[in-house]
């Protein structure tokens, strides 16, 4: 039986060893906190920096194969790890995902749009941003997440403004875009070059973070799904990616498909593949670790997934509480899935609850119910 290892202990790492666990691997995570919501269920969780030779030797020592959890875990470690194992996703696609004015080529590459924009590195880069890009949003081009790292900015001034205040690192301009609505494409792709996808997502996010998740898509044509879906395969293969990948897609008013970002493992909105789908997003990602046969995944049930945020754990008052699971779990087509997290805080991710359904309109139905009971906005 095979040993798992994965770069961080988060949330993602936690369904990852689930996962990994219920196909007879053994799981280690290597992360530097103790009370990691991954560690706490893994086989052996290394508790040492990203960076750190004696943890990545140890983790090289018992895993056969090796990936990661977290977008921002150092290219360097990954190289490191491949000297001695097999990872993936393999450093240098991690690498550019962890910076978007490389991440913006390779889409380029790929022959998918995204937005238009202009890497800004200095003044004089700043100087020669052309007029089309404002109004714009000026994003750090690493290391930024949840809406984290970027300020939308009207004019010069306020472009000028935003990147004094982002401390004048890295950036890229993009053009504010007209959206109308937000998708995102799984894919996982083999070592063989297999590629098998789920179905496309719809989310809506609020204050930069993901709120809800729809699949079906409710406002999508079949034409822009499968463009959609097209487009995540290319971006993939172009990379020589192996391991699940997210693609993040903005639907314009006029109708077309532009790219945004793409995250190097399994995604937030693709939550939903646990209760929906016949194989999930993490039981993919273990097989295309442990190189066991990728089988194109099928939707089972119309689904909604509601992100729950550690806001959920606090009453109006700001007082500590739990939120009502007994009348949440009382609805039919309930899942929760909460990850262990020792304390909440506002934003937080504590945990995800995915609605399923006979029809799309039942699974409506009831999630609007359950962000009812739990005091969370039905805005979508
Ligand atoms: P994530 O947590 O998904 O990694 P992030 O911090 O990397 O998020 P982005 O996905 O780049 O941020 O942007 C966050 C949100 O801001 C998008 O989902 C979208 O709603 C909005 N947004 C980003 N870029 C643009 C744009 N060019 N035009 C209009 N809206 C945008
Ligand atoms: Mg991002
Ligand atoms: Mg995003």
């Amino acid at each position: 039986e095979a040993t798992l290892g994965v770069m961080g202990g988060g949330q993602l790492g936690r369904m990852f060893v689930h996962a990994a666990q219920s196909l007879g691997c053994r799981a280690v995570v290597l992360d530097p906190d103790a009370d990691s919501p991954a560690g706490l269920v893994a086989h052996e969780h290394i508790h040492a920096g990203y960076l750190d030779e004696a943890g990545l030797a140890r983790l090289a020592e018992v895993a056969d194969a090796i990936t990661t959890e977290f977008e921002n875990v150092p290219a360097q470690a990954l190289a490191r790890l491949a000297e001695r194992r097999f990872v993936a996703p393999a450093g240098a696609a991690v690498a550019y995902c962890q910076d978007r004015a490389a991440e913006k080529a390779h889409f380029g590459a790929s022959g998918v749009a995204c937005a238009p924009y202009a890497v800004i590195e200095s003044a004089a880069d700043l100087a020669a941003v052309a007029d089309s890009l404002l109004p714009g949003i000026l994003k750090t081009s690493r290391m930024g997440y949840d809406g984290k790292g970027q300020i939308r900015v009207r004019n010069r001034a306020e472009l000028q403004a935003g990147w004094d205040e982002l401390k004048q690192v890295p950036c890229v301009l993009e053009q504010m875009l007209p959206l109308a609505l937000e998708l995102s494409v799984l894919s996982a792709r083999g070592a063989d070059g297999t590629v098998v996808q789920f179905p496309v997502q719809q989310n809506l996010h609020r204050d930069g973070i993901l709120a809800v998740t729809q699949v079906p898509a409710p406002a999508v044509s079949e034409a822009l799904q499968q463009q959609a879906l097209a487009s995540a395969a290319r971006i993939a293969t172009e990379m020589g990616y192996v391991g699940v990948l997210c693609v993040e897609f903005f639907v314009l008013q006029d109708g077309s498909l532009v790219v945004n970002e793409m995250a190097p493992r399994p995604h937030n909105s693709g939550h939903y593949t646990m209760n929906a789908c016949d194989v999930s997003q993490f039981d993919l990602q273990v097989r295309a670790m442990a190189r066991l046969p990728l089988r194109t995944p099928r939707l089972h049930s119309p689904t909604v997934m509601l992100n729950l945020l550690g806001d959920l754990w606090f009453d109006a008052a700001g007082a500590e509480r739990t939120p009502p699971w007994d009348a949440i779990l009382a609805l039919p087509g309930t899942h929760l899935h909460l990850y262990g997290k020792t304390s909440a805080r506002p934003g937080r991710k504590m945990g995800h609850l995915n609605i399923t359904a006979a029809t799309p309109a039942e699974a409506e139905r009831l999630a609007r119910e359950a962000a009812g009971l739990l005091g969370l906005p039905q805005d979508w």
